[in-house]
């Protein structure tokens, strides 16, 4: 309550902003997500590692916008390339060279790539990804992890983080459909399994086999904080899907280059069929893709015959536009090379490190996570492995800690406790000093 009381104080002009934009738009923000009480900190403008309040505030940011800045605010080689291109035209609505220079690093990182698409965000990514995994199979069921996020669309928002005591039992959850709007059948077509719990899946694909056309999984929860597979469960996962001809398709928008060049296929060694992408990809431009095997790819046809095409349907206005298409490739060609990844995870493990002391020295019932770029506190001592384990996670704990840390000018990450920090490649390591010591002062606060 002090916490808030003092965040109140150092954001009057935030105040009464968010009132203001209450009356012009839902709960004065453009995501849901974003809302934040009692209200959120607003946006001046942002550079390079720092986030400027509308109080005049500078803080250290390591929430980089839901972790898709992996290059930082502002990078200026991104920037400089971004402002030539709005010179040169930001929609064509055709093919340009622009295409080759941005599909071509997705298929060197991916193995599981062969030919891609570009979208406009992630939710556009999955949503087509599950199209064509259902136009190659001819099925239709989709068989999802309890409590995986994968985007706003009708499917997406079932069971996506559902009220516990209503997701049913624990060997059988229920598909909680999680707004209003969403059509009764949405549901039947959503099979849920646990993550980390390959017999789940399995036990799925027995039932229903002929009727399921994908698994469709983050290789790693990064909207559970950050809970990794274990086990070989990703591997089990290829298994399942070979032994049951079904399509392996992986949402990467969040671990997409940024555990490694080639996202959590490359880092935890296992190639899905499809993969959806966003976020990172571009550097802070609004754009996603979705790739994969050839076979697959190749259901998306071009030949239109009076209007309808003959393979999956793939179509949108602003795809492969060239701003978002230069974004892409400057980020992945020219920043994101072995050194930024080798500088990332270098901070990330010295971030993951720094709480860890904390922790203990504190004596908080805490854990650290960290993959990559990436990294998370629990409020805990129980394992996290599947959503059902969230159930042992202290959010209050967590709230008061993240609003201390903001108190204290650093961002720590997202507000939400099952959000994760990111190591951009301008961070540096007096930077992550700073975190950990903001960290210090609220975990002495929070422990006593
Ligand atoms: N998939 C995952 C794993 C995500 O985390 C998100 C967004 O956070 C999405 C899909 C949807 O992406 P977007 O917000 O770009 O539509």
């Amino acid at each position: 309550a002090e916490e808030r009381e003092r965040y109140r104080e150092r954001t009057p002009n935030s105040a009464e902003m968010a009132g203001d934009l209450r009356e012009l738009v839902p709960a004065g923000v453009c995501s849901t997500f974003r809302a934040f009480e009692p209200h959120p900190m607003h946006a001046e403008r942002a550079e390079g590692t720092s986030i400027h309040d509308v109080d005049g505030t500078e803080y250290l940011d390591f929430a980089l916008n839901n972790g898709t800045q992996l290059v930082g605010h502002t990078h200026p080689e991104l920037s400089e390339a971004a402002i030539e291109q709005i010179g040169e035209g930001t929609l064509y609505t055709r093919p340009s060279r622009l295409i080759e220079y941005a599909a071509e690093p997705l298929i060197e990182r991916w193995d599981a790539i062969d030919q891609v698409r570009f979208t406009n965000s992630g939710t556009e990514s999955v949503m087509h990804a599950t199209r064509l995994a259902r136009a190659y199979t001819g099925r239709e069921k989709i068989i999802r992890m309890e409590g995986a996020y994968h985007g706003a669309h009708d499917p997406a928002l079932v069971s996506s983080m559902p009220p516990l005591e209503k997701a049913g039992a624990a060997t059988d959850p229920n598909a909680v459909k999680e707004s209003q709007g969403i059509p009764d059948g949405v549901p039947e077509d959503i099979l849920l399994a646990h993550y980390n719990d390959a017999d789940s899946v399995e036990r799925l694909l027995r039932e229903h086999a002929t009727e399921v056309a994908a698994i469709l999984v983050e290789p790693a929860c990064l909207n559970l904080g950050l809970v990794e597979p274990e086990n070989g469960f990703l591997q089990r996962l290829r298994e399942l899907a070979d032994e049951y001809n079904v399509v392996l398709l992986f949402d990467e928008v969040k671990t997409g280059v940024k555990l490694a060049p080639g996202g959590g296929a490359e880092y935890y060694g296992v190639q899905p069929d499809l993969v959806a992408l966003a976020k990172a990809i571009g550097g802070g431009y609004p754009v996603g893709a979705f790739g994969g095997r050839r076979e697959l790819m190749e259901l998306i046809e071009a030949d239109l015959r009076e209007g309808v095409a003959t393979g999956m349907a793939h179509y949108g206005t602003y795809n492969g536009n060239p701003l978002a298409l230069r974004a892409v490739g400057v980020t992945l060609r020219e920043i994101l090379d072995s050194a930024a990844y080798d500088h990332v995870t270098r901070l990330a493990e010295r971030l993951a490190e720094g709480y860890r002391d904390v922790i203990e020295d504190a004596g908080l019932d805490a854990q650290v996570k960290t993959a990559g770029s990436q990294g998370i506190i629990h409020f805990t001592d129980e394992p996290i492995r599947t959503f059902r384990d969230w159930e042992h996670v202290d959010e209050t704990l967590h709230e008061a800690y993240w609003v201390g840390m903001v108190n204290r000018g650093v961002v720590p990450h997202p507000h939400d406790a099952s959000q994760q920090w990111t190591l951009s490649v301008q961070h540096t390591a007096e930077e992550v000093d700073d975190h950990v010591a903001a960290f210090a002062d609220v975990a002495d606060g929070i422990a006593a």
